[in-house]
């Protein structure tokens, strides 16, 4: 039998389904791994997990590597450079000021923040602010460099505490999410605030879903109430976000086709792209992107809680009983 990763409990826990690798090639990564449901947490794992070695050389590697989805543009950097002013930071950025008072934020630790993107944008608007993160993919580390940020590869190496810990769609790929809570109360000010954001998992997700896209644990608003129980947090804010679930099984197909059927083809638009002069590749990318203003799809990073949405995300507070 298994334990669940959140209670502990092994009684409430049952085989859900296989894991189902995205690529071919992650099958080496991810050897016969299964995944297990724990109904008192509604919170659903992958076991037997990969070794942390495994994990370490594949997310400093492989994960954002060019050929791969959902980082097709990787090689462009001034792309990158300005990826912070999209919808889905936007929404991030409209969420955490409405509920948190950033004139009194100092410090912030992103945990797993990639290319630092929220913090970067927050630093824009509120200069007082002094950004660190822990993000181990090399291909990140240039930009993190030049926003900034400074970067703790390991955990046990932090020995100052933050205001607001970011941890978005990072907790999905962990192995141990009980370990990195309690890690997170150790690094958090009496005052201080977690925002997460994660895939929401319950059981219209694992209805047709087309592949398990890396992620390791499945979360849902009750995985979240055992977790806020278990580490003495209340919740400032709880709300589900982004698209629907019909749309994100659209989405991970297409990413899914564009990597079976059409790899050559994408090979072929980037090799096109390096030829044309930079700023001809900028200017369409801009008349794409002018496109989209008009495309209704950019809703769903501005209407919370329609009560279909694949995303969920929370603000939390040590709990004042606690303190
Ligand atoms: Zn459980």
């Amino acid at each position: 039998m298994t334990n669940c990763l959140i209670c502990n409990k092994e009684e409430k826990v049952e085989f859900l389904d296989n894991y189902k690798p995205q690529f071919k090639e992650d099958e080496s990564y991810f050897k016969k791994a299964k995944l297990y449901r724990c109904d008192n947490c509604d919170f659903s794992f992958v076991n037997p997990m990969p070794s942390l070695e495994t994990l370490d050389y594949f997310y400093k590697n492989i994960y954002s590597s060019k050929e791969r989805p959902p980082y097709w543009a990787t090689e462009d950097y001034e792309d990158q450079k300005v990826h912070y002013l999209e919808d889905k930071n936007l929404s991030y950025l409209l969420y955490l000021t409405t509920l948190i008072d950033f004139k009194k934020i100092k410090t912030i630790f992103d945990f797993g923040c990639s290319n630092g993107d929220l913090g970067y944008a927050l630093k824009i608007k509120f200069s007082q602010l002094d950004l660190f993160c822990s993000e181990s993919d090399l291909h990140c580390e240039k930009i993190l460099k030049e926003r900034g940020y400074k970067n703790f590869k390991n955990l046990n190496n932090i020995n100052q505490k933050f205001d607001l810990i970011i941890v978005t769609h990072a907790l999905e790929h962990i192995t141990d999410v009980n370990y990195i809570f309690n890690k997170f109360n150790d690094l958090l000010n009496l005052n201080g605030y977690i925002f997460f954001e994660v895939p929401n998992c319950p059981k219209e997700y694992w209805n047709g879903r087309p592949y398990d896209g890396l992620h390791l644990l499945y979360y849902t608003k009750k995985s979240f109430e055992k977790l806020a129980e278990i580490h003495g947090l209340d919740f400032i804010n709880f709300s589900f976000s982004a698209h629907s679930f019909e749309n994100d099984r659209n989405y991970q197909i297409e990413d899914l086709k564009s990597v079976q059927n059409n790899f050559s083809f994408y090979k072929l638009k980037r090799l096109i792209k390096k030829l044309l002069p930079k700023k001809i590749v900028r200017d369409l990318k801009d008349f794409k992107k002018g496109k989209k203003t008009r495309d209704k799809a950019k809703l769903d990073w501005f209407a919370n809680n329609t009560g279909d949405n694949c995303y969920i995300r929370g603000i939390l507070k040590k709990s004042l009983d606690k303190i």
